[in-house]
């Protein structure tokens, strides 16, 4: 038997119809940048993530990276983060010449505490992203308060968690901004590239607007040396017709890690668990693994893909070698153990059974 690592057969398969009438729907009107279409999207997608205001944007790199221009961010000022994000996090902070300060996650949940965050502020912390990494929320309450108190903004990294709840509130609304990718193979996915910004702050959405748009609000009128960087009409009529299936669509990926925590039984195995108080929506099985790379060789001998996020931390990264950080130790461990495992929506049940039977024969 074969396992995919993902596949978006099922949930393109069903919408085949609806996509194609949306495309058509861009193709016969013509417009394809800044239209009714961006507009709608926006709209539906901040009463989705019950916030005031998105703005659709280029991908989820530019989200972050606006987002902290907006929120005037800039050289010199610290930007704390936790080390074993996806290294986008880290480059939205480089992009605009401010400074990484990478942090140790909890080693349970994975994810930024409120401690390790306050243990790293200094007079030129500005900014803090958490990140809510595979699906679930980060202590993001926590957060802000430490956040609050010292005066710092906080962007939240949302990319691999739309529609993850905390204390039942949407993450992406706690802080001054959150940020958010439509990679295809993100859990809300566009047939390319795009992001959105959500905010509850009108001045600092249209800020957004502006920077995303040359800098601009009045053509050829610049106030700022912005960039381009604007979600498309196409991906936004695509996207709006998978957003109406997205509940439905984070309730199947529930119900394959549900499968999995329950019936994955090998000592050798870490299941990840979910910390009390907020949901998962489980972009990411993320399993752990002192033999990690015998398991991975094992899973894919029998046809099962599985992939690693991330095998190299960003401090071990080429590209921030001149930046002099030090991996934190727990995210240099997740990084020679985590093991992420197929899921995706309508995954069988003997597609699930496979993958189990395979991790508890590993010895
Ligand atoms: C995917 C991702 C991003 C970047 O989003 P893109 O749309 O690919 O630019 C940022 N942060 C995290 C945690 C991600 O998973």
């Amino acid at each position: 038997m074969k396992v995919p690592f993902a596949t978006l057969e099922h949930v393109h398969g069903p919408l085949r119809e609806e996509m194609k009438n949306a495309f058509l729907r861009v193709y016969d009107k013509g417009t394809f940048i800044q239209g009714e279409e961006c507009s709608l999207f926006e709209n539906e997608f901040a009463e989705f993530c019950k916030s005031e205001h998105a703005v659709g944007v280029a991908s989820g790199l530019d989200a972050l990276a606006l987002a902290l221009r907006a929120l005037g961010v800039s050289k010199s000022d610290e930007v704390i983060l936790p080390s074993n994000t996806f290294v986008a996090t880290a480059l939205a902070v480089s992009m605009i010449g401010a400074k990484v300060v990478l942090v140790d996650p909890d080693p349970l949940t994975y994810n930024m505490t409120a401690e390790s965050f306050e243990e790293a502020i200094t007079p030129r912390t500005k900014a803090v992203i958490p990140v809510h990494l595979y699906g679930q929320a980060a202590e993001i309450e926590e957060i802000v308060d430490v956040a609050r108190r010292y005066g710092i903004r906080v962007v939240e990294d949302c990319a691999q968690a739309h529609g993850a709840l905390y204390r039942g509130k949407h993450v992406g609304t706690f802080g001054d901004i959150g940020c958010f990718s439509f990679y295809p193979g993100k859990n809300l996915g566009a047939l390319g590239d795009g992001g959105a910004t959500i905010t509850d702050d009108e001045a600092l959405a249209e800020r957004m607007r502006e920077l995303a748009n040359y800098g601009s609000k009045v053509k050829y009128h610049h106030v700022e040396k912005g960039m381009n960087s604007r979600l498309d009409e196409l991906q936004a009529a695509l996207l709006r017709v998978k957003l109406r299936c997205l509940d439905e669509h984070i309730a199947d990926r529930q119900r394959a890690a549900a499968v999995y925590l329950e019936n994955i039984r090998n000592d050798r195995v870490t299941l990840p668990v979910v910390g009390s108080e907020r949901n998962h929506v489980w972009h990411i099985f993320a399993v752990r693994c002192s033999r990690r790379d015998e398991l991975k060789r094992h899973l894919e001998e029998a046809g099962v893909g599985v992939n690693c996020h991330y095998p190299i931390t960003i401090a071990d990264q080429q590209a921030y070698v001149e930046d002099g950080l030090v991996a934190t130790p727990l995210a240099r461990r997740l990084a020679s153990e985590e093991l992420s495992l197929p899921l995706y929506v309508g995954m069988t049940d003997d597609e699930l059974r496979y993958v189990i039977d395979t991790i508890n024969e590993f010895e």
